[in-house]
């Protein structure tokens, strides 16, 4: 990206005015392409307005996106695009014309400005507009031809295997267009058309990409963070909000609830056996999200589990978690060892946000061996007698849910759950 923001500055550049969207997993989609197409169109169209000032034009030519505008786009708009799920890979790429004589002004310029002397070269077109009299072999052979006339004095030569320089040509109903680079994006399906989750977000490196993870899979996230005040200071929720703020670019709105939870871990702590206290904590805080969930019509909760990563997740205890619940709670990183999950944070971003040392409600009044394979029936037992339930309705009135935009500022704060 930062090449391409040094070549943005020339005035080949600023004729960038297209832009070509490839969409991923579209194989998999029969009847529900339509709800697919206006997911992932809603969402580009939305990116559009926060980053590129001037107007815009967003068409579906033959499964392929084509944003238009009378103003370049700039490396910052692309860098967006590539956090919106369902995308496969974007093409900053310029209008060549509606004839194949016509092409040939600009394509030579896009071609000098890549510097092609002693350089080998490859055209590589592809058609969608099947109505017009030349296959892509006759479009390559044609543009290729001329390109090698023009700079033959430069000792170019042509390489359709392995050239240095590849200029890739589409031919759609609108015309010609030109690209000599494209970015992936992160695939996966458009945001929404898998449904809504919430994540618990902890502030470590699991929760965040596991939120990636489903955005990725085409699930709208809301994330809720248990914060042990007053115990542990607001450092850590406004850790937890840059978080939410860094993965509110994967969505158009975002809300981040905030459940203030040091007063029940600090019941729990008194009546349950030290070495249960950091299972039933979280037994607890699945219990609340999964109520909170329910109560806004949200189907599943996402967790960071990574299967034996801590005590609290090994098998027992995780099926431990499960007793009585409404809603399933998946788990995508499951299987993913640490040094996955960190590649992916660092990938994604977060890895430097979550690297930063917090307190955590786990591991407040946190036992020295915690248990790892639960006694059921002290644990059925301890469930039935102790709900907190006054308790957890009291707090349930102080929870602040936080609405971010698509940059990830704060468009409201608000005390949803008040009676
Ligand atoms: P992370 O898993 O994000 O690195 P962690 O390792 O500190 O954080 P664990 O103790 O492993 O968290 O808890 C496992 C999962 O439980 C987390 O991935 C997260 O989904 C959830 N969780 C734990 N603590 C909290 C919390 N305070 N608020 C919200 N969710 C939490
Ligand atoms: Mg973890």
């Amino acid at each position: 990206m930062n090449e391409m923001a040094a070549e943005g500055l020339s005035d080949l550049y600023k004729l960038q005015t297209k832009m070509l969207l490839s969409v991923d997993e579209l194989w998999l989609k029969g009847s529900n392409r339509g709800l697919y197409f206006k997911s992932i169109c809603r969402h580009i169209g939305q990116v559009l307005k926060a980053y590129h000032p001037a107007s815009f034009d967003l068409k579906n030519e033959h499964n392929r996106l084509i944003i238009s505008s009378p103003e370049a786009f700039s490396p910052e708009l692309a860098i967006q695009l590539q956090k919106v799920a369902g995308i496969h890979s974007i093409a900053p790429c310029w209008n060549l014309g509606k004839e194949i004589k016509e092409t040939l002004p600009v394509l030579k310029k896009i071609f000098q400005s890549l510097s092609p002397a002693g350089k080998s070269f490859k055209i590589e077109s592809k058609r969608t507009l099947k109505t017009y009299p030349m296959t892509s072999v006759e479009i390559d052979a044609y543009l290729g031809g001329e390109l090698y006339e023009a700079f033959e004095a430069q000792n170019i030569r042509v390489d359709l295997r392995n050239p240095d320089l590849k200029i890739s040509v589409r031919l759609t109903d609108s015309g010609f267009y030109a690209y000599a680079r494209e970015f992936a994006g992160m695939g996966g399906l458009p945001i929404g058309t898998s449904g809504h989750l919430m994540g618990l977000l902890s502030g470590g490196f699991d929760s965040a990409v596991a939120g990636y993870l489903m955005n990725r899979r085409g699930c709208h996230m809301s994330y809720i963070f248990f914060h042990a005040y007053p115990y542990i200071g607001d450092e850590v929720k406004d850790k937890i909000k840059k978080l939410a703020t860094h993965m509110a670019a994967h969505q158009t709105s975002t809300k981040l609830y905030v459940f203030p939870f040091g007063h029940l871990q600090a019941e729990i702590s008194k009546v349950c056996k030290p070495a249960y206290r950091t299972l039933i904590y979280r037994k607890f805080m699945i219990q609340i999200a999964d109520r909170i969930a329910f109560r806004l019509g949200i189907p599943a909760l996402v967790t960071g589990d990574s299967m034996g990563q801590v005590a609290s997740q090994t098998l027992y205890n995780l099926s431990a978690l499960e007793t009585g619940r409404h809603i399933p709670i998946l788990r995508p990183l499951i299987g993913f060892n640490k040094q996955e999950i960190l590649s992916f944070a660092r990938k994604i971003g977060t890895h430097d946000i979550s690297v930063i040392p917090h307190d955590d409600a786990c591991s407040l009044f946190a036992p020295k061996h915690p248990v790892t394979r639960p006694d059921f029936k002290y644990w059925m037992h301890f469930l039935a007698e102790n709900t907190f339930q006054e308790l957890i309705q009291e707090l349930m009135g102080k929870v602040e849910c936080y609405t971010l935009d698509i940059k990830g500022n704060l468009v409201q704060m608000t005390f949803p759950l008040v009676k």
